[in-house]
């Protein structure tokens, strides 16, 4: 675990990016559930038990579709998009908020032609994430409108 502490100040620089603070592209592959997203850690403070770092995908780009003990909570830091949290997927945009529980299916999809960005608050210490079955992925694909938003790109 990352003890060092971040200056007090951080200054913003283009792009959506800050100083000090790192830039990790995921790797990806063929076979990664993910795709054209980067991660920056804003926050990582064990006192507050709790990380805040920011998601950013170019357009087309997708997060892992997953589900975990712990939650999320999220707002929309840049552009627009669609979102599943559960049982439904939403149109979301710059500054909106979303509320992830615990163990519901969930994944951004940068689908309006334009990158998606957001801030995701999250526990230090947390369950891995899991990700769905064939029965998971059939059970979600018989609801129309998220097997209409899994067959995106
Ligand atoms: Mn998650």
């Amino acid at each position: 675990m990352d003890t060092e502490q971040p200056p007090l100040f951080r200054t913003a620089r283009d792009g959506f990016r800050w100083d000090a603070v790192s830039h990790q592209p995921y790797k990806q592959d063929g076979s990664a559930p993910f795709k054209d997203i980067s991660r920056q850690v804003l926050f990582h403070e064990d006192s507050l038990a709790c990380e805040l770092r920011y998601f950013e995908m170019d357009s087309n780009g997708y997060s892992t579709l997953e589900r975990h003990e712990h939650a999320h909570g999220v707002m929309i830091l840049r552009g627009s998009g669609e979102c599943l949290v559960g049982d439904e997927v939403r149109r979301v945009s710059q500054f909106d908020l979303v509320s992830i529980p615990s163990m519901l299916w969930h994944q951004f999809r940068a689908t309006n032609g334009e990158p998606l960005g957001f801030l995701c608050m999250v526990n230090t210490q947390r369950d891995r994430p899991q990700l769905p079955s064939e029965d998971d992925l059939n059970r979600l694909k018989s609801i129309p409108p998220i097997a209409r938003f899994l067959e995106q790109s």
